[in-house]
C-alpha cells in the first residue's frame, strides 16, 4: 500500500464497498487546491448494512476477551507501523498540515493509541465491596455496538483516540471519520482485516456530517456516541441524542488562554506560546489563542514575541523546514480571514500576518494563512470569544493574578490552559482557580494517555483518556449477594 487517491471506500461487515448510492464527492488536498480522492456520500442504507453487521459481531467480539482483543488491536498497530511513512504523507496530502507533523505525532500517536487501549483493556475491571450482611461486585460490560465522530484536524489521531477505547472494552464500532480528512481512516480500515479484525466489529462510514452523521446520531440501535467537533455540532447531537437517551461524550471547541506571569522563564514561554499558537495551524482544540502577559513584561515579550513568529517558516508541507503547512479547506481558510477582518473592525492592531500566503510554485492555490497576532483587543470582543481555530492569537496585558484568572475565564469555553511562572505556589493558586478541564504550568500540549481528558462549559461533557474512556464505553452492572 503505498498509493492513495481513487475512490475511498466504506469498511462494512469486513469488505471495503462503495456507498449503495453510488455517489461521491470531491477531496481536495488543501496545500494545492487540487481534487486527489473521492470520498463516499453515504446515507441511512449504507448505516442500516453497517449496523446489522456490528451487532451480527458483538456476542463473538464482546465474549473473545480483553486479550485476544488486544492482540488483534496491537496487530493493527504493527500494519500500520510498517506503513507509518504511507500513513504520514496521507495525513500531510490530506490535510494540509506539515508531513515533518505528520510523522513525527499524528501517526505515531495513532498507533500508540491502539497499543495504549489494547492494553489497558486487558486490565480494566469492576469493583467488589464486602459488608457483614452482603458481598457486591460490579461487571463492567460493553454496550454492543457504539459510534464515534471525529473531526478534520488530527484526523486519525481522535479517530483511534475514541476508536480504540471502544474496541478495548468489547464493543463493536461505527466510525465516521471527518468528510474533509477520510483518507487515513481508509487506509486503516484497509487493514483491519489482515490484522484479524472480525467482520463487522470494525465499520467506517465515509460521507457528509449533516446526513451519515446525522443519521448515526438517531439510529435507534447505536446507544453510545462518542464526539469530539465544534460545540453547535455537539449541542445538535446532544439534543438528537437525548430524545433516545443515548449516552454521549461530546468533545468541542476551545478559546484557551496562554498566561505569561512577569516571572516566567523569559525564552521558555516564548517558546511555549509560539507553540500553543500556531502548531498545526493552530487547528489544534488545545492551541492557545489568547495570550495574555503581566503588564511588567508586556512590551518585552510582545516585541520578541513578534520577532519569532516572523520568522515561522510558512509554505509547501512536504518541505523538511515547513512549520506551517495548510489550512484545511478552502472555507475553513476563509472563515479564518474573516475573522481577521473581524478582530481590524474591532479595533485589533496586527502586529504580524493578517494575509493569506501565496506560496509559490506547485501550492501556488493552496490555503495558505500567515501567523498572525493581533494586540489593543478587549477581552469581550467577539475576537477574544469566539473561537477562531487558526494561526491568529491576541495579545492581552493583565495586571496581577486575578484579572489573569477573570480574563482566562472569561468565555464560554473551559478546555485548555497554560500558565507560564517560576513560582509554584503562584502556578497551583491559578490552576486551582482557571474553568478549564485541563492546565499546563510551564508546559503545554503534554500528554499522559491515562489522565481524564474534556471540557468544562462549552468545551464538552464528560471525560476520555485512560480508565474514562473504558468507562464511557461499558455499563456497570452492580452483583449482590448475602455474605457467606
Ligand atoms: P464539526 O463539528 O464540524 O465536525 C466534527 C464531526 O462531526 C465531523 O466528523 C463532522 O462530519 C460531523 N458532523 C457534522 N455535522 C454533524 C451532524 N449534524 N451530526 C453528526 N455528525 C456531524 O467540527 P470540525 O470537524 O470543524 O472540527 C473542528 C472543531 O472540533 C473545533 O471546534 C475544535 O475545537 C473541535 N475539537 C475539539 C477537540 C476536543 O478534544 N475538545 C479536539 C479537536 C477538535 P463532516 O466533517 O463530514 O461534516
Amino acid at each position: 500500500m503505498t498509493a492513495f487517491g481513487g475512490n475511498i471506500r466504506n469498511y462494512i461487515g469486513g469488505q471495503l464497498v462503495d456507498p449503495l448510492s453510488g455517489k461521491y464527492f470531491d477531496c481536495e488536498n488543501p496545500a494545492t487546491g487540487a481534487v486527489y480522492a473521492q470520498v463516499p456520500d453515504s446515507d441511512a442504507r449504507d448505516l442500516e448494512l453497517a449496523v446489522t453487521a456490528a451487532h451480527d459481531a458483538a456476542a463473538g467480539w464482546r465474549d473473545m476477551g480483553a486479550q485476544a482483543r488486544a492482540a488483534i488491536m496491537h496487530k493493527l498497530a504493527d500494519l500500520m507501523e510498517q506503513r507509518i511513512d504511507d500513513f504520514a504523507m496521507a495525513e500531510c496530502v490530506d490535510n494540509g498540515k506539515p508531513l515533518s507533523l505528520a510523522r513525527g505525532m499524528d501517526i505515531p500517536r495513532s498507533i500508540n493509541n491502539l497499543r495504549f487501549f489494547a492494553d489497558l483493556g486487558t486490565q480494566f475491571r469492576g469493583q467488589e465491596f464486602t459488608s457483614e450482611k452482603s458481598f457486591s461486585y460490579t461487571l463492567r460490560q460493553p454496550y454492543g455496538v457504539v459510534a464515534t465522530i471525529s473531526p478534520w484536524n488530527l484526523p486519525l489521531l481522535l479517530f483511534t483516540w475514541k476508536l480504540a477505547p471502544a474496541l478495548a472494552s468489547g464493543n463493536c464500532v461505527i466510525a465516521k471519520p471527518s468528510e474533509v480528512t477520510p483518507m487515513t481512516a481508509y487506509l486503516m480500515s484497509a487493514l483491519a482485516t489482515e490484522a484479524g479484525c472480525p467482520a463487522g466489529v470494525l465499520n467506517v462510514l465515509h460521507g457528509r456530517g449533516a446526513q451519515i452523521g446525522a443519521a448515526i446520531t438517531s439510529h435507534p440501535r447505536i446507544p453510545a456516541i462518542s464526539f469530539t467537533g465544534g460545540t453547535v455540532t455537539g449541542r445538535g447531537i446532544y439534543q438528537a441524542a437525548s430524545a433516545q437517551l443515548k449516552k454521549v461524550s461530546l468533545e468541542l471547541g476551545g478559546k484557551n488562554p496562554t498566561v505569561i506571569f512577569d516571572d516566567a522563564n523569559h525564552d521558555l514561554s516564548l517558546q511555549g506560546a509560539k507553540m500553543a499558537g500556531f502548531t498545526n495551524q493552530g487547528q489544534i482544540c488545545l492551541c492557545g489563542s489568547r495570550i495574555l502577559v503581566q503588564q511588567d513584561i508586556y512590551k518585552k515579550f510582545r516585541d520578541e514575541f513578534v520577532a519569532q513568529v516572523k520568522e515561522i517558516s510558512i509554505g509547501d508541507p512536504l518541505a523538511p523546514d515547513t512549520l506551517m503547512g495548510a489550512m484545511v479547506s478552502k472555507q475553513h481558510m476563509e472563515k479564518v480571514l474573516g475573522y481577521i477582518d473581524l478582530a481590524q473592525q474591532e479595533g485589533g492592531k496586527i502586529l504580524v500576518g493578517g494575509n493569506r500566503r501565496i506560496v509559490q510554485g506547485r501550492c501556488a492555490n493552496g490555503y495558505f494563512i500567515e501567523p498572525t497576532v493581533i494586540e489593543g483587543l478587549p477581552a469581550q470582543c467577539r475576537t477574544n470569544q469566539e473561537e477562531i481555530f487558526g494561526p491568529v492569537v491576541t495579545l492581552m496585558p493583565f495586571r496581577d493574578e486575578d484579572e489573569a484568572v477573570e480574563i482566562a475565564n472569561s468565555t464560554q469555553y473551559g478546555l485548555a490552559a497554560s500558565i507560564w511562572t517560576e513560582n509554584s505556589d503562584r502556578a497551583k493558586r491559578v490552576a486551582a482557580r482557571i474553568d478549564s478541564g485541563i492546565v499546563w504550568i510551564n508546559c503545554w500540549n503534554m500528554r499522559d494517555l491515562r489522565t481524564p481528558f474534556g471540557g468544562m462549559k462549552n468545551s464538552g461533557v464528560g471525560r476520555e483518556g485512560g480508565m474514562h474512556a473504558l468507562e464511557f464505553f461499558t455499563e456497570e452492572k452492580t452483583i449482590c449477594r448475602p455474605a457467606a
